[in-house]
């Protein structure tokens, strides 16, 4: 039987099985028919020629705001979506923070209707844990995972109170749900913008420290151990950005007091410092924010030996007329799908720090088991989702040119070395060399 396509003589890098030769990927029907050695040819109807390219399993970005709806001036599913193919990725999980928020089962419904309307590519929308913004009230979980919800998240709206931590915990557990934790504690009562302090006082802005972070981690590790066998509760933490919080969270690892326990960084948490809010002001403005060389050392050294396993964005557009109000009052959050990967490459693989296939595996089958989602693999009879890199390829991040309706990014002129040149989904070419096919 011949396959409809053949993608012949890349470097195919599978990180789930440590899988890393020159092979051809057969596709038929939208499936992976056959991962097979270039020396022995198969019928197939269509082939490309991707040697010199990097082959791996569609990445996946489980932190995704697409701001849909609610806020289409920043992002759309369809925009958003397209972002995420430009950027190589096949899978993201959407975050509840919309307006209304996805907190009940007919908001989760009216969301998958925008989804199978206008989404690109593969959308796993996550569910708000919090009911009506009122971080005193928990959403019905089991509702939510019965319409369609994989894991539920306090994105946006930190729960700060230890009980409804636990609460939050054995109802995700019981329900199957991963809980996706922003660890965030009010802890010196505002939440300030900048996170170092000489800085913070000349620009004129407040200071943040990383002890929000730290003690959100440890305030969910006191609910876990509340909880710790009773039920199978998994929780996955959001963009851990210093120190003190890396090493929380070793502590937290340690315990082993969960069914499972993740967590994840983003690419400026690794890359970027505070000092490049002199130069981009609001565009490198997030929560939690940019912070010192120390809290870069220590963020890099916890992907390096795997305590941390997933890479996410945390891709947050704003418009540029929000962002224009200044550092102080501008909202909080950076677009991250269109150059990830590219900071990935040049911040991690480049420097020798991650070997490509481990880098990968934290945009791949790590965020993949972190929610329990489908991919991240690659496997025969599975679908063929799949990402091709030209890893040397040198390129200036240009935000003119992102497909994200969005252009809040502090890499804004940085030249990286690495991208995606092409995505397949489902066994179709969906975007090659930047342009999105569908
Ligand atoms: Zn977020």
């Amino acid at each position: 039987m011949a396959a409809d396509l053949v993608l012949r003589g890349a470097r195919v890098i599978d990180p789930a099985s440590a899988f890393d030769r020159v092979a051809d990927i057969y596709v038929r029907g939208g499936v992976i028919l056959d991962i097979a050695p270039t020396d022995e040819p198969l019928p197939a109807t269509h082939a490309i020629d991707v040697s010199g390219l990097v082959l791996c399993p569609g990445l996946i970005d489980i932190h995704v705001h697409l701001r849909e709806p609610g806020g289409e001036q920043k992002e759309t599913v369809a925009t958003g979506t397209r972002a995420a193919l430009a950027g190589g990725f096949t899978a993201v999980c959407s975050m509840p923070n919309t307006d209304p928020p996805t907190d009940r089962p007919d908001r989760l419904r009216e969301v998958a209707a925008i989804l199978s309307r206008d989404a690109a590519c593969i959308v796993h929308p996550l569910a708000a844990a919090i009911l009506d913004r009122d971080p005193a009230r928990l959403s019905d979980f089991a509702a939510l995972r019965e319409a369609g919800a994989l894991a539920v998240t306090d994105d946006a709206m930190p729960i700060q109170d230890e009980d409804i931590m636990a609460r939050a915990l054995m109802a995700a557990g019981d329900a199957g749900m991963t809980f996706v934790a922003h660890p965030e504690l009010d802890v010196a009562g505002d939440a300030g913008v900048v996170s170092d302090p000489p800085l913070a006082a000349e620009l004129g802005v407040p200071y943040v420290g990383p002890e929000r972070e730290a003690e959100g981690i440890a305030a969910w590790h006191r609910a876990a151990q509340v909880v710790t066998g009773r039920t199978p509760a998994r929780l996955h933490l959001a963009h851990l950005s210093s120190a003190e919080a890396v090493a929380a969270y070793r502590v937290f690892l340690a315990d082993a007091v969960l069914a499972g326990l993740t967590a994840e960084t983003c690419p400026h948490y690794f890359s970027l410092t505070a000092a490049a809010v002199r130069e981009f002001a609001a565009d490198a403005k997030m929560n939690p924010p940019l912070r010192g060389p120390d809290d870069v050392a220590a963020v890099t050294a916890a992907l390096v030996d795997g305590t941390i396993g997933v890479i996410s964005t945390d891709h947050a557009p704003h418009a540029p007329a929000e962002k224009a109000a200044g550092l102080a009052s501008a909202p909080f959050g950076i677009v991250g799908l269109e150059t990830a990967l590219g900071v990935v490459i040049e911040y991690l693989v480049r420097p020798g720090a991650l070997s490509l296939m481990d880098a990968l595996a934290k945009m791949t089958i790590g965020p993949a088991r972190a929610l329990g989602l489908p991919g991240g693999r690659l496997l025969v009879g599975e679908p063929a989702n799949l990402t091709l890199i030209d890893t040397a390829a040198a390129w200036t991040v240009a935000p003119d040119r992102f497909l994200s309706l969005s252009r809040n990014t502090p890499f804004r002129g940085m030249m990286l070395h690495g991208r995606a040149v092409m995505t397949v989904l489902n066994g179709r070419v969906v975007m090659e060399d930047g342009e999105v096919l569908i």
